[in-house]
């Protein structure tokens, strides 16, 4: 019996690396060695119990990193800008997993990327956790590592945290705030991210080299208001901000989520068709807020 080959898994503890992680647990066809700070925590457990080999791997320590990539056929890499906000430390954690992977001959790499907004406009608009991104693929494809870059658009799950409706001050309705104007927006359950990576490294020859935009739908804030409605019994409306009014609302990340705004109004490149062909169980978002109504229950 030959045995199955292995795909390390960045971030396994988290949104994506989890869902990608379930999804080649799920399929058997290849083994997970899941990397995690931590592999005493229950998310690492939990991983432990499905199946995966669980690995002490730190993108701060390239040591651990080289240990949980050796002889490892693929892996799936996202970093997480979100931990420090800083572009440096996420462009140098990527080149560095980008190295190893060269050293070590990985045949296939799926990198959880992103445009390099600022390089697209020339220098006029700059959004950090993209830019970062959009530099570690550029460095990945230079020195010849066999890459796909998966650029994800924004995932369903911030509608339930972050960009919630909220409750109006001056009526009996709530507001979707979002500076994307008439523009569509595209989304996708990051739940649903972990089939479509594993359609990938199944039959990488189409999309090796390649970036690879996932998207379940594209909706305009009205749209998106409009199924929030529905799900909840409640009127829902765009609150029609503007990227001006919007990094001016005083939270860590409003400029950077503003820019993005202003970077998703000129429809970068997401593939509903090929992301249905990748999975053909992708959610929408009204089935995506059918499925979650219990988290809704506090709006
Ligand atoms: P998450 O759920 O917060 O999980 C973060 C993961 O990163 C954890 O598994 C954590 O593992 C791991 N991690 C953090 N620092 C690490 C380190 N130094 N060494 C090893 N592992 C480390 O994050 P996520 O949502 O999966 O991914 C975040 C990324 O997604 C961000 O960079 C963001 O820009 C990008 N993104 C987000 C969206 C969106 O709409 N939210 C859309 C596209 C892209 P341990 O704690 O177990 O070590």
């Amino acid at each position: 019996m030959t045995s199955k080959r292995v795909i390390a898994v960045f971030g396994a503890t988290g949104a994506q690396g989890g869902s990608v992680a379930r999804a080649i647990l799920e399929s058997k066809s290849f083994t997970v060695r899941a990397l995690t700070r931590d592999v005493t925590s229950a998310k690492a457990l939990a991983l432990q119990n499905l199946g995966a080999e669980v690995v002490q791997g730190d993108l701060n320590d390239e040591a651990s990193v080289e240990a949980a990539l050796r002889g490892a056929y693929g892996a799936f890499v996202v970093t997480n800008f979100w931990e420090h906000h800083s572009k440096e430390k996420e462009v140098c954690q990527g080149k560095m997993v980008a190295d190893a992977a060269k050293r070590l001959r990985l045949k296939h790499v799926i990198y959880s990327g992103l445009e390099n907004v600022k390089r697209l406009s020339g220098g006029k608009l700059e959004v950090p956790h993209f830019d970062g991104k959009g530099e570690v693929e550029e460095y990945f494809w230079s020195i010849g590592v066999p890459m796909t870059s998966v650029r994800l658009s924004a995932y369903f799950e911030n509608f339930l945290t972050l960009w919630k409706p909220v409750k109006a001050s001056d009526g009996d309705y709530y507001t979707l705030a979002l500076p994307m104007g008439d523009t569509p927006m595209d989304g996708i359950s990051v739940a649903d991210i972990g089939a479509a990576v594993l359609s990938i490294f199944s039959f990488p020859e189409k999309l090796l080299g390649k970036a690879v935009g996932l998207s379940a739908e594209a909706l305009t804030v009205q749209q998106y208001a409009d199924l929030f409605s529905k799900s909840l019994g409640k009127e829902v409306r765009d609150a029609k901000i503007s990227p001006e009014a919007y990094e001016k609302l005083g939270f860590p990340a409003a400029k950077e989520i503003a820019n993005m705004c202003r970077f998703y109004q000129m429809r970068p490149d997401r593939d509903v068709k090929l992301t249905y062909c990748l999975n053909p169980n992708v959610r929408s978002f009204s089935q995506f807020l059918e499925e979650n109504q219990g988290a809704l229950q506090g709006i």
